[in-house]
């Protein structure tokens, strides 16, 4: 069975598609569609594919895993990699809400995000998580005050932007080149590096950065890294003695279509190397690389339709259940559940009152029927997080596969879920 297979995941067997041990057609018959998937068993593949290419390369240094907690939040998944040894990576106090409901405790935690809130900084320090990863001169001082309030020392960590040329599929998803919105510009680091020394409420414990995502090759981090270390080794030279955290944040690339996922013995290798020497312990923040590849969207198509000479496979899911196509023209493989059979070029598209609104545009595919069942691909990172209600659309169900069982990890929503927090009669307040 799937179960047997090298690598645990989605497989075709007798001629339908399983995740692991498990039938997708059973799934959809108890559970019903939209709804993801995901296989327990290939996220631990992917940590240990991972960790073990960093152990192998960095024997000396001390290194850990923060999952990139934005990825995938569901808490089934987060328990699964607080049990492989993992720590987490978040970005608001909802990210640190579900990482602690997992079983996290702060030291695991690094606390990284653009536009943090004086109460997500207080809720930080009260964990205490290990370090937040400071982007601004204006949050620094913020993090400052919110700690002097509460009487304790904030351990930072200054996001670098190293102003680097990233490439991989998409604009939205580089972090790290010049003038982006993150990070702190390479050249005020050093600036800030020394408020960051001085200010009464902070140790500066380390740097930390984030180029950007689905990032296939080394050179990016190696220009990088090539400008980091140099500004590393400045602080301490100018007497900044509490530096010794290294965040790398995340980026790694997989498999959405044919191209090559990152080379991880390479990256682990090219990392050893450029760190080699400094004295530091190391943080990686990975979340599309751990959980992309582990999950599906399991869509039921409701019609067929031709228009304007182009065929249209309308499905049960769209773009509120799943956003990557739509918002960053992302390609997921899309097969059906059953064994596929003839083949069409088709715009698979969702219920939603969008033109935008598609799973895949001009796309060979097998023929398919309304009511056959559909496999998106490679949803598991950046799919579910993403959903919204856009239309009064429930979001999913999420199911967890672990072997041969599998389990309700999300309810899907209700209709009256939708209107859990709203008032039709208001209660108006007068100034
Ligand atoms: N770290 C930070 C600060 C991020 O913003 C992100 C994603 O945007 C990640 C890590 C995870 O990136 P990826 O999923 O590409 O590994």
């Amino acid at each position: 069975m799937g179960q047997s297979v090298l690598t645990p995941g989605v497989a075709r067997v007798d001629g339908e598609l399983y995740v692991d041990g498990v039938p997708l057609a059973r799934v959809a018959a108890e559970v019903g569609t939209p709804a993801y998937v995901y296989s327990l068993a290939r996220v631990r593949a992917q940590y240990r594919r991972l960790e073990t290419a960093l152990a192998a390369a960095m024997p000396d240094i001390t290194h850990r895993l923060h999952y990139s907690v934005k990825a995938n939040s569901n808490l089934a998944v987060l328990r699964t990699l607080q049990e492989c040894g993992a720590g987490v990576d978040i970005v608001s106090a909802g990210e640190l809400h579900r990482a602690r409901e997992a079983g996290f405790g702060g030291s695991d935690i690094v606390f990284s995000g653009v536009g943090k809130t004086a109460e997500e900084l207080r809720l930080a320090l009260e964990a205490p998580v290990l370090f937040v990863n400071v982007e601004s001169e204006g949050e620094l001082r913020l993090l400052d005050d919110v700690a002097g309030a509460l009487g304790v020392t904030a351990p930072v960590a200054l996001r670098i932007n190293p102003e680097v040329t990233v490439e991989n599929p998409h604009a939205y998803i580089r972090t790290g080149e010049k003038g982006h919105k993150f990070g702190i510009p390479y050249d005020d680091v050093e600036s800030v590096a020394r408020l960051a020394h001085a200010l009464p409420h902070v140790s500066l414990v380390g740097l930390d950065m984030h180029i950007g995502s689905q990032i296939a090759t080394w050179e990016p981090y190696a220009d990088a890294l090539g400008r980091i270390r140099p500004l590393f080794e400045r602080l301490r030279a100018a007497g900044v003695d509490t530096l010794r955290w290294l965040d790398l944040g995340g980026g790694l690339g997989v498999t959405y279509d044919a191209e090559a996922p990152a080379d991880v013995e390479r990256f682990a290798a090219g990392v050893a190397d450029a760190v080699r020497g400094l004295g530091v312990s190391l943080v990686f923040e990975p979340g599309r690389f751990l959980v992309a590849e582990a999950g599906v969207l399991l869509a039921r198509v409701l019609y067929r339709k031709r228009s304007g000479g182009k065929e249209y496979v309308i499905t049960d899911a769209g773009m509120n259940d799943l956003m990557r196509p739509s918002h960053y023209q992302a390609y997921h493989r899309i097969e059906p559940v059953r064994a596929p059979a003839g083949s069409l070029i088709a715009d698979v598209v969702g219920p939603v009152c969008e033109s935008g609104d598609f799973l895949a545009l001009e796309r060979e595919m097998a023929d398919v029927a309304p009511g056959d069942l559909l496999a998106v691909h490679t949803a598991g990172a950046y799919g579910f997080v993403m959903a919204s209600n856009y239309n009064s659309r429930p979001r999913p169900v999420e199911v967890v596969v672990d072997g041969d069982r599998f389990a309700v990890a999300t309810e899907r929503e209700r209709l009256e879920d939708l209107v859990r927090l709203e008032r039709a009669h208001l209660q108006w307040r007068s100034a």
